[in-house]
C-alpha cells in the first residue's frame, strides 16, 4: 500500500475521535481495534500459513496479566510492563511453539486447544492472580501526561498501534521471509526444497500472532482497569478464530472487518436474542456457528475477499534495474564429476522402491532416468535430493557426500528440483514464486522486513528473478498470478524458480507430463540451451521423444533396478529396454 493510503487511514482515525459520535460508538470501536490485534496474528497463523490455533485468547491473557500485576504489586511504569509481558509471551509461544508445531493434522488444533484451557484455568486456580476475581485496580495508560486509557484517547492509541501492526505485517507479508511463510501453506516439500527451514518459520509466525495478542491483551487490561480470567478461555479463542474467518482469514484487512462484523452482530443478537427467545443466555454463540458453516461453504476466503474484488490491484514497480546481482556460486569445470550415485537403494517395507542403482552426471551433461510407471524414477529423485534416506548407497555431489542431509541442506549445497506434479503458491504472481527460488541468495529476515530495511535485497532478488523468467522465455508473464497459467508456463515457470537458487545440479521430474507438442518443443530448446549455458541436468521424463532428443546419456529403471544405460542411440538399439516398453519377453 501506498504511504499516501496509510497517511490517509491515520487522518480517518483521528476524524473519528474528534468527531461528536457517541460514546458508546467509540467503547465499539475501542473493542474492535483489540480484537482486530489478535485476529491480525490469526491472519498470519491460519489465513498465509495454515495453521489453526483456538489458543490466541490465552497470549492476550498473558499481556493483560503481566502488566496488571506488574503495575500493581510492583508500581512499574506500563510501558516497561508491556515489554516484560511482550517476554513472557515471546518465551511461552517459543515453548508451546516448539512442541506443538511439529505436529502435524488436527493436533494442532487440538493442542491449542488444551494450551488455552490451561492457561485459562491456571490464571483462575493462582491465589497471585486474585483466581477467577481476578485483580482490580489496574491504572490507565497516560501518554506524556494525556490520558489515553479510556474513550476517544484509548481509541486512538489503539487504533495507531493496530495501523501500525497492519503496515508491518502487509510489509513482512511482501518480503523473502514474507514468501518463505506464505510457502508453508501447501506441504512443506517445497519449501524445503527452495531451502526453507518451514519449521522455524512456523515458530516464527507463532511468536508474532502470540506478541499481537499479548499486546491486545496489554491494552484491554488497561482499559478495562481489571483483569479476571473469562475474556482469555477456550470460548473467545474460539471466537477470534470465528470473527477472522468471517472476515477474511487471508487478508490483513480480513482481521478488521471480522472484529466489526462479529461485534455489531453480537450486540444487535443480545438483544434480539432474548426478546425472539423469551430467556437471557449466551445464545449468539449458536448463530456465531451457524454463520460460521455458511461463511465455510458459500464464502470460504471471507467477506473482505468480496470487497478486495472491487479494490484495483496494485502492480509492483519494475525499479529494480540498477540493482547489483546477487553474488554467484562457484559452478563445476567442464567434464568434472557433479553427480555420483553409489548403489543407492530404498525399501518401502518389503517393496524395493530402488535397487542398487548407480549412475554419474558430468558438468554440461544432461542424464536422462526413464523407465516405466512404477520404476522407481521419483524414488531416485528422492532419494538424491534429500526428501527421502536411504536404505543403502551413498551419493557425491561435487565430491562431498550428501546421503543423510536434509533437503533444504542439500539445496544449499547447489541442487535445485522441480516437482512432478507442480507445486506452486497460486495467489503469488510469477515473479514472486519464481523469486521464493532465491531464498538462500538473500540473508533479511522478519524485522529488516517489518521496518523496510530491506529493499535493496528485495530489488536484488526480483531482479535475479526476471533474469530467469526472460532465460526460459516467460518475461511476458511477470505479474500474473501463477494459479492462473496454463501447465506449460507454470513447468517453465518451476524451472525459473530452481535456476533462481543458482544450482549446479538441476533436476526435473517429467517436466514434460501434460505439455502440448509445441510447448514440449519449447522445452527442449530451453533445456538445450541451459546445456549451452554449462548447466547439468538430470531429467526423469516420460516422453522418449523428448529424451531421446536431449539427452546425452540414458539411465534406464525396471521394477526397482538398473536394466542398463548409455547414449539414447544404444539404448534405442537395445532389446532388453525395448521389452520393457513393449512389455514383451525378451
Ligand atoms: P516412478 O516415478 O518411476 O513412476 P516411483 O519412484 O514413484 O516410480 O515408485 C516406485 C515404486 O515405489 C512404486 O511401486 C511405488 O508404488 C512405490 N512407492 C513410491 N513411494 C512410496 C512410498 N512413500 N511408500 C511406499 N511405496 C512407495
Ligand atoms: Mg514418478
Amino acid at each position: 500500500m501506498k504511504t499516501k493510503t496509510w497517511m490517509l487511514l491515520a487522518l480517518l482515525v483521528l476524524a473519528v475521535a474528534f468527531l461528536p459520535l457517541p460514546d458508546f460508538w467509540i467503547t465499539q470501536l475501542n473493542y474492535i481495534g483489540l480484537y482486530s490485534l489478535t485476529g491480525l496474528g490469526l491472519v498470519l497463523l491460519t489465513g498465509v500459513a495454515g495453521l489453526t490455533s483456538f489458543g490466541q485468547a490465552a497470549f492476550v491473557g498473558i499481556g493483560a496479566y503481566a502488566t496488571a500485576w506488574l503495575t500493581l504489586n510492583l508500581g512499574m511504569s506500563p510501558w516497561l510492563t508491556l515489554l516484560i509481558g511482550l517476554g513472557i509471551t515471546a518465551l511461552s509461544a517459543l515453548v508451546v511453539g516448539g512442541i506443538t508445531l511439529r505436529m502435524s493434522g488436527h493436533y494442532l488444533p487440538l493442542a491449542t486447544i488444551a494450551w488455552g484451557l490451561s492457561l485459562y484455568y491456571l490464571m483462575g486456580n493462582l491465589d497471585a492472580l486474585g483466581k477467577y476475581d481476578g485483580l482490580l485496580g489496574v491504572p490507565g495508560l497516560l501518554v506524556l501526561g494525556w490520558d489515553v486509557g479510556q474513550g476517544r484517547g484509548f481509541f486512538v492509541l489503539t487504533w495507531v498501534i493496530l495501523l501500525l501492526a497492519a503496515a508491518a505485517l502487509l510489509m513482512l507479508l511482501d518480503s523473502r521471509p514474507g514468501r518463505a511463510m506464505r510457502s508453508l501453506k501447501n506441504g512443506t516439500q517445497m519449501a524445503e526444497a527452495m531451502g526453507i527451514p518451514t519449521l522455524r518459520y512456523k515458530i516464527v509466525i507463532f511468536v508474532i500472532a502470540a506478541l499481537l495478542a499479548s499486546v491486545s491483551g496489554w491494552l484491554f487490561a488497561h482499559f478495562q482497569r481489571s483483569v479476571n480470567p473469562s475474556p482469555f478461555g477456550l470460548k473467545m479463542g474460539i471466537e477470534y478464530l470465528f470473527m477472522t474467518v468471517v472476515g477474511g482469514v487471508g487478508h490483513v484487512w480480513g482481521a478488521i472487518t471480522g472484529a466489526f462484523l462479529t461485534k455489531l452482530l453480537e450486540d444487535k443478537l443480545q438483544v434480539l436474542l432474548p426478546q425472539l427467545i423469551g430467556t437471557s443466555g449466551s445464545y449468539e454463540i449458536i448463530v456465531f456457528g451457524i454463520v460460521l458453516v455458511l461463511m465455510l461453504k458459500f464464502l470460504p476466503d471471507g467477506l473482505w475477499s468480496m470487497v478486495a474484488r472491487f479494490l484495483p490491484q496494485p502492480q509492483r514497480p519494475r525499479n529494480w534495474d540498477a540493482a547489483p546481482p546477487l553474488a554467484e556460486r562457484s559452478k563445476p569445470q567442464a567434464g568434472e564429476l557433479v553427480l555420483e550415485v553409489h548403489n543407492i537403494r530404498k525399501a518401502f517395507g518389503g517393496l524395493v522402491a530402488v535397487n542398487d542403482i548407480s549412475f554419474q552426471i558430468q558438468a554440461g551433461q544432461i542424464v536422462g532416468l526413464i523407465g516405466p510407471n512404477g520404476a522407481g524414477k521419483s524414488t531416485t529423485f528422492n532419494l538424491i535430493t534429500g526428501v527421502l534416506g536411504l536404505t543403502g548407497g551413498q551419493v557425491l555431489f561435487r565430491q562431498q557426500p550428501v546421503a543423510g542431509l536434509r533437503s533444504r541442506e542439500i539445496a544449499q549445497r547447489g541442487m535445485s528440483r522441480t516437482f512432478q506434479h507442480v507445486k506452486m503458491i497460486p495467489d503469488m504472481t510469477v515473479l514472486e514464486n519464481v523469486a521464493l527460488g532465491g531464498h538462500l541468495r538473500g540473508g533479511k529476515g522478519v524485522v529488516a522486513a517489518m521496518t523496510g530495511m530491506n529493499r535493496d535485497e528485495e530489488k536484488q532478488l526480483f531482479k535475479e528473478a526476471e533474469r530467469q523468467l526472460q532465460r526460459i522465455g516467460m518475461g511476458e508473464h511477470l505479474h500474473e498470478l501463477a494459479g492462473n497459467l496454463a501447465m506449460g508456463p507454470q513447468r517453465l515457470m518451476e524451472i525459473a524458480r530452481a535456476l533462481c537458487s543458482d544450482p549446479a545440479l538441476l533436476l526435473l521430474d517429467e517436466p514434460a507430463a501434460g505439455l502440448r507438442h509445441k510447448e514440449k518443443k519449447a522445452l527442449a530448446a530451453v533445456l538445450r540451451q541451459l546445456q549451452s549455458e554449462g548447466m547439468s541436468i538430470l531429467l526423469v521424463e516420460h516422453d522418449m521423444d523428448l529424451v531421446m532428443d536431449v539427452c546425452d546419456h540414458l539411465v534406464v529403471m525396471e521394477f526397482g533396478t538398473l536394466l542398463t544405460q548409455g547414449t539414447p542411440a544404444e539404448i534405442q538399439q537395445s532389446p532388453a529396454v525395448r521389452a520393457a516398453y513393449l512389455g514383451t519377453e525378451h
